[in-house]
């Protein structure tokens, strides 16, 4: 539908590696022949549905196949060109800077060629406002998490304000985030804003307790926060206490069968208690979805209209990381759009 693609949206909560498209993953897949891997590995299509293992297992087939410098500028660039196609004007980027021996990758030249993308993408007058997030993956322990704040933190001081916050995210089944609190405060402390995946998964009750202390600036899914999730009003109270955002990915939940269907998303939850939600992505490429498809997702299981579709995407840019006249500078081009899409 044409008033979703129009709709002007914000994404935040969108894995680099997670959202190479079909497209880019031809290329890749034809560079890589060796790899013998197929499209099928990397997306789940529609209708298909996968144990949440099974999608972390697409990552590890990705990441053979994004293993250099040239394919993460590529890459990234193909993901921001494409976020802007559909109408995103402000994108907050994600991800986990890796090492990889045979190619020469380190983390930091891992940073520096997405924040090149990010250069490259705005000399190309790509109409995208475009930061980065640096993510943790909880299943590499407290070490390396605290490695990846401090290059973080570098880059949040050197980038020009590309570099606004800190992720952590990764198997929620591996790991406990108590052992993750040292850095994750450090972030915070040196003024890095933190998203933070939360009860994704039932298990981790106690570790959302935990975290909600920092507290987090976004969190993540939260799938399993309340009461009828089976998780409890204690959870809830904290969020709503703290009125922290969160970000929601309906067909990511519904296609790693955390959630049971579309209707059964936890939107409903949050979204009728008015608190802050954010419609986003998470991994495009690999759900194959898109923004614009997920807020007439939302729209259609909900009941939403125009009026409250496009209330939505307004309000979220109060979410973002972005300094106070980014905030108004976007505030202003929707002014300006709205008559053409509503
Ligand atoms: P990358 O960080 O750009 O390599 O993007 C892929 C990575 O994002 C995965 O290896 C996970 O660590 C993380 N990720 C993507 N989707 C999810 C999710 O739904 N939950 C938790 N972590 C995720």
């Amino acid at each position: 539908d044409l008033f979703y693609r129009r709709l002007p949206k914000v994404e935040l909560h969108a894995h680099l590696n997670g959202s190479v498209s079909f497209e880019t993953m031809e290329k890749l897949i034809k560079q890589k022949l060796h790899l013998n891997i197929e499209h099928s590995m990397t997306a789940i299509r529609s209708g298909q549905r996968r144990t949440l293992d099974e999608c972390f297992q697409v990552f590890k087939v990705i990441h053979q196949l994004v293993d250099s410098e040239e394919d993460i500028l590529m890459v990234a660039k193909d993901v921001i060109q494409e976020f802007a196609a559909d109408g995103v004007k402000y994108l907050e980027l994600r991800s986990t800077p890796r090492e990889v021996t045979e190619t020469g990758l380190t983390k930091r030249r891992y940073v520096e060629t997405v924040l090149e993308a990010i250069r490259q993408s705005k000399e190309e007058e790509v109409d995208i406002d475009v930061r980065f997030l640096v993510a943790v993956d909880r299943r590499h322990g407290p070490e390396v998490a605290m490695e990846t704040v401090k290059l973080a933190e570098e880059f949040m001081l050197s980038s020009d304000g590309m570099v606004v916050g800190l992720d952590l995210s990764g198997d929620p089944t591996v790991g406990h985030g108590k052992d993750l609190l040292c850095a994750l405060q450090k972030a915070k402390n040196c003024g890095l804003k933190l998203a933070l995946h939360l009860s994704e998964v039932p298990s981790q009750k106690d570790e959302s307790e935990l975290l909600l202390n920092l507290p987090p600036d976004r969190i993540g899914h939260g799938t399993f926060l309340h009461p009828e999730a089976g998780g409890s009003d204690s959870l809830v109270d904290k969020v709503c206490k703290q009125n922290t955002p969160i970000e929601l990915c309906l067909t990511s939940n519904v296609k790693g069968q955390t959630v049971s269907s579309y209707n059964k998303h936890h939107f409903q939850y949050w979204y009728n208690r008015g608190h802050p939600c954010v419609l986003c992505t998470d991994d495009k490429g690999v759900f194959c979805t898109d923004l614009s498809q997920e807020y007439q997702l939302a729209a259609s299981a909900f009941g939403l209209s125009q009026e409250s579709v496009w209330g939505l995407s307004q309000q979220a840019i109060n979410f973002t990381f972005a300094p106070e006249p980014i905030k108004q500078r976007l505030e202003k081009k929707w002014a300006e759009l709205r008559p053409q899409v509503l």
